[in-house]
C-alpha cells in the first residue's frame, strides 16, 4: 500500500471553492508574522481517492469490533454503542467550558451523579473526575499523598509497590517525588507479607496496590496488608484501573484502601487503546477529602457549582476533564444498574476461570489456584522446543485472534514465559472454545513444527517487525 503522498498527481484536486472576491490585501486583517506564503506539501488527490486511502488503513487495524482481543491488564471489552450516541448528543458536545453555571446545569448533574454511583460502588468519600488517564490519577493520587503527610508535617520518601505492579506505578510515584520501593510476590502470586513488613516504615507513604493484582489474584491478605500499613500511618492506594472483577462484589473501601484511582475508559465504557480520551477519576476517604485537585462539582440546594478544597494541590488539567467520557460511563451505571453491574463482574470472572482451566494443561499455569477476571498461563514448556512465548502469540494472529498480553507480569522464579489472558465479560462461550482451540492447536504445532511459529504471523502486511525500531521507525509502507 502507498503512502497517500505517493498516490498524488499534480493539478488534482478534491473540492471547488467559488471564486475567491475578496478586495484588499490579507495582510490588512492578519498580522504579517501570522501570514505563511510559503506553499503547502499536501498531496493532491480527489475526494475517492481519500476515501479509498483512509478506508483501507482502517481496515489494516485490529480492533475489539473486529474480533477478541483478549489483553490482560487492559480490559479491551465491547462497549455498548448506544453510549457512544448519548455523548454525542448536542448539549453535551458543544458546551461551552466557559459557559455561565446556569446554562449548564444539566451536565453538572451528571458529573455529579457520576459522582454519586462511584461513590457508591467503591464507597470513598468524594471523587475527582480531572484525570485524563490511569497514570494522571496515579499521579494526582501520589500527590494527594505527599500533601497528606506534609500537611501534618511530617514529609515522608518511600512508595512501595509490589514487583508485579503495572509499569505506570512506580512511574507516577516517581514523578511525585517518592522513592520507590519494590515489595516481593510470593508463591501463589500475593504480596509477600515478610517482605512488605520488614519495608514498611515511618518514611514510607504506602503502597499502591492492585487487587485483583496484575496476576489477576485476589490478594487474600489484604485484611493484613491494610494493617501493616496503616499501624505505620501510613496509606493504601488501590489501583482500580480494572474493576471488572469487583463490581457489586468487593468495595475497595472495606477492603481498607484510602484512595482509589478507576479508569472510566476500561471499565466504563469507553474504548480506550493508543491514549485516546480517558478518565483516572481518584476517589478517596474523609481524611483526604481536603487535598482534592480543584473543580470539585458540588451541589448547593438544588444548584450545581464547583468548590474548591481547602488544601487543594491545584489544578491538574484545564477546565473539568474528558466530559464526554464522563457522559458514557454515567450512561453505562444507569443501563446495567446495580444487578448489572454485580453480573458483569461474575461474568468477566467466569469467563478467566473458564479460559484457565481450559488451558493450563498446555499451558501451565504458575500458580494453582483460580483467578479474577484475567488469569495467568506460561509458555516455558515450550522453550525446549526452541519457541518463545513471543512466537506462540505472533501465530495466534494467523488464527485472527489479538494476542493476549505477553511477558506481564514477570518476576522470577515464579512468573516467567508470561501469558495474561483477559477476556472481559463481552465475550460468548463460542468466542472463549474458539481461542481456546487456537491455543491448543498452536501447542501441538510448537512440539512439531515450531519453524510455523517462529516465522508467523503469516497473513499479515507486515510480519514481524524490530519489536524496539517499531515505535521510532514505523513501516507505513508495504507492497500488495
Ligand atoms: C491500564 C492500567 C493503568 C494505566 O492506565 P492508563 O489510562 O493507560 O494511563 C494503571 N494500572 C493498571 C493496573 C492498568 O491496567
Amino acid at each position: 500500500m502507498k503512502l497517500i503522498y505517493e498516490k498524488s498527481v499534480e493539478g488534482r484536486v478534491g473540492y471547488s471553492l467559488p471564486k475567491d472576491d475578496f478586495e484588499g490585501s490579507i495582510s490588512d486583517f492578519i498580522p504579517e508574522y501570522a501570514l505563511d506564503t510559503q506553499p503547502k506539501e499536501l498531496p493532491e488527490v480527489s475526494e475517492v481517492d481519500v476515501v479509498r486511502h483512509f478506508t483501507k488503513l482502517s481496515k489494516l487495524n485490529y480492533g475489539v469490533d473486529d474480533g477478541f482481543y483478549p489483553l490482560g491488564s487492559c480490559t479491551m471489552k465491547y462497549n455498548p454503542k448506544v453510549n457512544e450516541i448519548i455523548a454525542s448528543f448536542d448539549n453535551f458536545v458543544n458546551a461551552h467550558p466557559l459557559s455561565s453555571l446556569e446554562f449548564v446545569q444539566g451536565n453538572l448533574e451528571l458529573m455529579y451523579e457520576l459522582e454519586e454511583s462511584l461513590k457508591e460502588i467503591t464507597g470513598m468519600d468524594r471523587f475527582t473526575l480531572l484525570p485524563s488517564a490511569g497514570a494522571h490519577g496515579e499521579l494526582v493520587g501520589t500527590l494527594i499523598m505527599r500533601k497528606y503527610f506534609e500537611d501534618m508535617g511530617k514529609p515522608r520518601h518511600k512508595m512501595l509497590i509490589p514487583d508485579s505492579a503495572h509499569g505506570t506505578n512506580p512511574a507516577s510515584s516517581a514523578m511525585a517525588g517518592f522513592q520507590v520501593v519494590e515489595v516481593k510476590s510470593n508463591e501463589v502470586g500475593n504480596v509477600d507479607l515478610n517482605d512488605l513488613v520488614q519495608k514498611m516504615d515511618e518514611d514510607t507513604a504506602g503502597l499502591m496496590l492492585t487487587n485483583p493484582n496484575t496476576a489477576g489474584l485476589f490478594e487474600r491478605e489484604i485484611q493484613k496488608i491494610a494493617e501493616v500499613i496503616h499501624s505505620s500511618g501510613g496509606l493504601l492506594y488501590y489501583d482500580g484501573a480494572n474493576l471488572n472483577a469487583l463490581l457489586g462484589i468487593v468495595r475497595p473501601s472495606e477492603a481498607g484502601f484510602d484512595i482509589v484511582h478507576l479508569n472510566l475508559h476500561k471499565t466504563f465504557s469507553t474504548p480506550h487503546g493508543s491514549g485516546g480520551p480517558g478518565v483516572g477519576a481518584v476517589g478517596v476517604k474523609k481524611h483526604l477529602v481536603d487535598f482534592l485537585p480543584y473543580p470539585l462539582v458540588c451541589k448547593c440546594k438544588d444548584y450545581f457549582g464547583f468548590e474548591e478544597p481547602i488544601k487543594t494541590i491545584g489544578k491538574v488539567r484545564a477546565f473539568f476533564g474528558n466530559f464526554t467520557v464522563l457522559v458514557k460511563a454515567y450512561a453505562w451505571i444507569l443501563t446495567m444498574g446495580a444487578d448489572g453491574l454485580k453480573e458483569v463482574s461474575k461474568a468477566a470472572i467466569i469467563n478467566a476461570n473458564y479460559i484457565l482451566k481450559k488451558l493450563k494443561g498446555d499451558f501451565r499455569s504458575p500458580y494453582d489456584r483460580f483467578c479474577m477476571h484475567e488469569c495467568v498461563l506460561t509458555g516455558r514448556d515450550y522453550k525446549e522446543f526452541g519457541v518463545k512465548t513471543l512466537d506462540i502469540a505472533k501465530r495466534l494472529m494467523d488464527y485472527g485472534f489479538h494476542p493476549p498480553t505477553i511477558y506481564f507480569p514477570h518476576f522470577e522464579p515464579y512468573a516467567e514465559e508470561t501469558i495474561m489472558v483477559e477476556p472481559t465479560e463481552s465475550e460468548s462461550k463460542e468466542t472463549l472454545d474458539a481461542f481456546i482451540e487456537a491455543m491448543i492447536k498452536i501447542s501441538e504445532e510448537a512440539k512439531t513444527s515450531s519453524e510455523l511459529l517462529k516465522e508467523a504471523p503469516h497473513n499479515t502486511y507486515i510480519s514481524r517487525p524490530d519489536e524496539v525500531k517499531a515505535t521510532k521507525e514505523p513501516i507505513l509502507t508495504y507492497k500488495e
